[in-house]
């Protein structure tokens, strides 16, 4: 049979394409790529030449069944996304999902993903943390769902796009509060790489001060609520206090 490999590409600098990536890339049947033209323009940089096979959101569905038929035919596919690890916000769940399945050999060809580089250069607490993807892009949404999160101890991760990376801060500030900390990451592993930690409240400052602050693809790590900020957890250990003083 042949197997499918999930393999991850550059977030940005095409130096972090591993050699066996490479070797994967060059070597397969088939690519199946979110965007032919991105994946194209990749390979041909590394001289890789390769048949492509569109697979995105709205296709993954129903072709999934097709490439699990090449693969059990005994073709070998490599599944790529435009940047990082497939899956990760990304498509790909559907074939991987599907080949498993059907007892396809589902091998991983490991590398750059924005959330983990981010987290790692963040300063953030990393022993836990909850990754939400792309919060909802309407206010209200957003909100909702920053709420809902707002209790949660662990390292909270989100991408963002520069559009809606003023107005996500601005959540942040005004729904997990002012002093929560937050690591703001822009174009990882690119020629502009940023990454600062501060509080949301001067992080949304900090954005206003300089316009090619807002440009680029974002992370925002942001750390997760402190034990002090829980008003339920306060009032229990209160009443722990005055039930020891009876
Ligand atoms: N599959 C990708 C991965 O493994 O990270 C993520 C794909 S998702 C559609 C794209 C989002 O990832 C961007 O909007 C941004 O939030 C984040 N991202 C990707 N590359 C990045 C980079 N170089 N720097 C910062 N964020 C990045």
């Amino acid at each position: 049979d042949g197997h499918l490999y999930v393999v991850a590409t550059p977030i940005g600098n095409l130096g972090d394409l591993s050699p066996r990536a490479l070797r994967v890339l060059s070597a397969v049947n088939a690519i199946c790529a979110e965007d032919t033209r991105v994946t194209g323009a990749l390979l041909s940089h590394f001289g890789v030449r390769a048949r492509l096979i569109a697979l995105h959101e709205h296709n993954e569905t129903d072709i999934a069944g097709k490439l699990v038929a090449r693969l059990l035919a005994g073709e070998s596919l490599a599944l790529v996304s435009d940047a990082g690890t497939p899956l990760v916000s990304d498509p790909g769940f559907a074939l991987v999902r599907a080949s498993r399945a059907a007892g396809v050999p589902v091998m991983t060809v490991p590398g750059p993903c924005a959330v983990v580089a981010a987290l790692s250069v963040s300063g953030l607490p990393s022993d836990r943390f909850v990754f939400e993807g792309f919060l909802p892009s309407r206010r209200g949404a957003r909100r909702s769902r920053l709420e809902a999160l707002a209790d949660c101890r662990d390292t909270l991760i989100v991408y963002e796009s520069s559009h809606r990376i003023a107005e996500c801060l601005t959540d942040c500030a005004e729904v997990l509060g002012a002093d929560r900390r937050i690591c703001l990451a822009r174009e990882l592993s690119k020629r502009f790489e940023q990454s600062v930690t501060d509080t949301a409240a001067r992080l949304c400052q900090w954005l206003t001060q300089d316009s090619n602050r807002t440009r680029g693809e974002f992370v925002l790590v942001i750390e997760g609520a402190a034990e002090a900020e829980r008003p339920d957890d306060a009032e229990h250990i209160l009443r722990v206090l005055l039930s020891e003083l009876e």
